[in-house]
């Protein structure tokens, strides 16, 4: 059995298994794919004193720096269930290999993804003018035409946030109105370069075969089908937390997020959770990193005041 058993390969995984390992406690690492969301990411430039990466390279540089430790890594394996123990006994991980991995304390990291509008174009042009992070890629698009989907609090929250980076921001939102909190609404509305279109259906992402060049929207009140010329579009509909194996095992928030209090402590005793899978608020990089780091010592500060066989 593990002392700590860490779920997810991501910035908060690699994190809580190397300040775990530096404890000299006997730790694993489970991943479905090491690295995580990283893996997808093309250049990173907020990972604080590492001005430029990018996804692969610094996906590497989590690894390795795990593999300085005695972790036992075991990629590409899926947790399908957590089993936690009741008082004194272990908590039990199932995989979908149908192995059983017990540990004193466990810490989930399984991190979020991004819910797409499964549209043409939206994979073709993913990191050539398609984007859904605005703290991560805003810079790119300095001066440029953008678009924002989605009028709920991250899509108006996003188009603020481009507002002032690029030179235009059109912000589509699917229904009549836009479901964001007033005082946002407001905010957006006091911005000279941003325009909101309403009850537009995305259909089309469009470019010229190395990138992106417009979109294209359906107008639902006239069902007609209109074109913009744009460098960029950010898709803000939603972030999904991969917590549906834990549903009915831990508290989860209304957006399946694992509820984790400050120390990284989840709702039950000796579970830990840290990254993008959790309530912690702006899912970046180098939170995750810190989230798991808390995660780690909090895991072997339950350790030594628990006495389990
Ligand atoms: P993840 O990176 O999502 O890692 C989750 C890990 O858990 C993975 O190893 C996964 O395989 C594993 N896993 C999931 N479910 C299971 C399961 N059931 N069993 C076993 N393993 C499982 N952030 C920045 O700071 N700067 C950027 O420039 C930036 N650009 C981005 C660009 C893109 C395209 C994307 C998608 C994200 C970007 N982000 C960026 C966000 C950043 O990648 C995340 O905030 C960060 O990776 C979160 O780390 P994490 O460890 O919490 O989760």
């Amino acid at each position: 059995p593990f002392d700590v058993l860490v779920v997810g390969g991501g910035p908060a995984g690699a994190a809580a298994a190397v300040y775990s390992a530096r404890k000299g406690i006997r730790t694993g690492v489970l991943a479905e794919r090491f690295g995580g969301q990283v893996m997808d990411t093309l250049a990173i430039e907020n990972l604080i004193s590492v001005p430029h990466t990018d996804g692969p390279r610094l996906g590497r540089a989590l690894e390795e720096h795990v593999k300085e430790y005695e972790v036992d890594i075991m990629n590409l394996q899926r947790a399908e269930a957590l089993i936690p123990g009741e008082a004194g006994n272990y908590h039990e991980v199932r995989l979908a290999n149908g192995a059983v991995l017990k540990a004193k304390s466990v810490i989930l990291a399984t991190g979020a993804r991004w819910r797409e509008l499964n549209v043409p174009g939206e994979q073709e042009y993913r990191g050539r003018g398609v984007a859904y992070c605005p703290h991560c890629d805003g810079p790119l698009f300095k001066g440029k035409r953008v678009a924002v989907i989605g009028g709920g609090n991250s899509g108006v929250e996003a188009a603020i946030d481009l507002a002032g980076v690029t030179g235009h921001v059109t912000l589509l939102e699917f229904g009549d109105a836009l479901r964001a909190d007033a005082v946002l609404q407001a905010k957006l509305m006091s911005l000279p370069n941003v325009s909101v279109i309403k009850s537009a259906q995305t259909t089309e992402v469009n470019g010229d075969g190395s990138k992106v060049n417009g979109l294209t929207y359906i107008d639902r009140a006239s069902g007609q089908s209109q074109t913009l010329a744009l460098e960029g579009v950010f898709v803000q509909i939603g972030l999904l937390p991969n917590t549906d194996w834990l549903k009915g095992t831990l508290e989860l928030s209304k957006f399946g997020e694992i509820v984790v209090d400050a120390r990284g402590q989840t709702s039950v005793p000796g579970v830990f959770a840290a990254g993008d899978c959790t309530t912690v608020p702006y899912k970046q990089i180098i939170i995750a990193m810190g989230e798991g780091a808390k995660a780690g010592l909090s895991a072997f500060d339950h350790l030594i005041r628990t006495a389990v066989p």
